[in-house]
């Protein structure tokens, strides 16, 4: 990106975040304490290119669990390990028309979660990877996904709150098991475990981050699964592309569709207060971390800060024409 552009974005950028600083709307995820502990008023906005030019402002060094955004990695190293065609055997490509967790919406009437952006479709999807595996060896080939996207700065790990996500599991249990149920809980070595499949969802779920270095691997999409810092590539083209049309379409939970009218571009949350977009046609992405959420679970400020960006910048595909 031309430094001058890269300016122009920043400028806005530095706008947009003192603009909404103020905005205390919003209510921080209450379901386990540490989440229910973040402090309300960190704010965080970082953006990064694929050429590898970076942008931070406000509390970007605060580590915060990735939660739900995690979910389209998982489905980045599920596709290029078995294809797009086996994945969508196990997942499907549809808005579920629930939260994230819904216990009924969630699969379909063969047990094929419907999408792989909510909880059902992530525990399968991630169940693919390196199914057969050891647990701590399949920890390594994600954590070097990872690595390669961030310019090596090693996730964190947020042990408490994978604690108490496992303690609180019982829905994301039920839902795995009815995947079992109807043997749609399968790695490319054959079944896998219920209890496995939870538990290493949950820990990835947990993964500690912070906004640089999700706008690092939000950078690696826009640049079509080549990581921004080392060049080196991380997803195929083709994966990357399939991945970002499922984020464009279900990223946000139940506010997707609103979303795709507002932003109209890739985007997923999670329920920490992260957001990741991609800007495909600028090849950067931006990450924003506020852990005030709205009804769906997206964050208050984080949502405005892309529509924002969005209309200032004229970026909203559609409406550039
Ligand atoms: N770890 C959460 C769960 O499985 C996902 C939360 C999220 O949507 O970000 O319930």
């Amino acid at each position: 990106m031309p430094h001058s552009q890269f300016t122009d974005i920043t400028q806005g950028i530095t706008e947009i975040y003192h603009d909404l600083l103020d905005n205390r709307d919003g209510q921080v995820a209450q379901y386990i304490p540490s989440l229910a502990s973040a402090d309300p008023d960190k704010f965080a906005i970082s953006i990064c290119t694929a050429d590898g030019q970076v942008f931070n402002i406000g509390d970007t060094d605060v580590p915060f669990s990735i939660q739900s955004t995690s979910k389209v990695f998982n489905l980045l190293m599920a596709y290029d390990e078995l294809g797009p065609e086996e994945v969508h055997k196990r997942v499907g490509t549809e808005q579920s028309g629930g939260p994230f967790n819904d216990p009924v919406l969630s699969l379909d009437e063969d047990g094929v979660p419907r999408n792989p952006m909510i909880n059902a479709g992530a525990i399968g999807t991630l169940a693919m990877v390196r199914s057969g595996e050891r647990e701590s060896a399949r920890a390594r080939a994600l954590l070097e996904i990872w690595d390669a996207m961030t310019g090596r700065q090693r996730a964190g790990s947020d042990l408490e709150t994978f604690l108490a996500e496992m303690e609180t599991a019982e829905g994301n249990r039920k839902l795995t098991g009815r995947i079992a149920a109807k043997d749609k809980l399968m790695g490319g070595s054959g079944e896998v475990a219920v209890e496995d499949a939870l538990r290493f969802y949950t820990t990835v779920c947990a993964l500690e981050l912070d906004s640089k270095r999700l706008a690092a691997a939000g950078a690696t999409l826009a640049n079509g699964g080549v990581a921004p810092f080392t060049e080196e590539r991380v997803f195929s083209a083709d994966a990357t592309a399939r991945a970002l049309s499922l984020m464009a379409h279900c990223g946000m939970y139940d506010g997707s569709g609103k979303f795709a009218i507002e932003v109209g571009l890739p985007g997923k949350s999670g329920v920490s207060g992260n957001i990741m977009l991609v800007i495909p046609q600028l090849r950067m992405a931006m990450a924003v971390h506020s852990p005030r959420l709205d009804p769906a679970g997206n964050s208050v400020r984080g949502l405005e800060v892309c529509r924002r960006l969005v209309n200032q910048f004229n970026l909203h595909p559609y409406r550039q024409l």
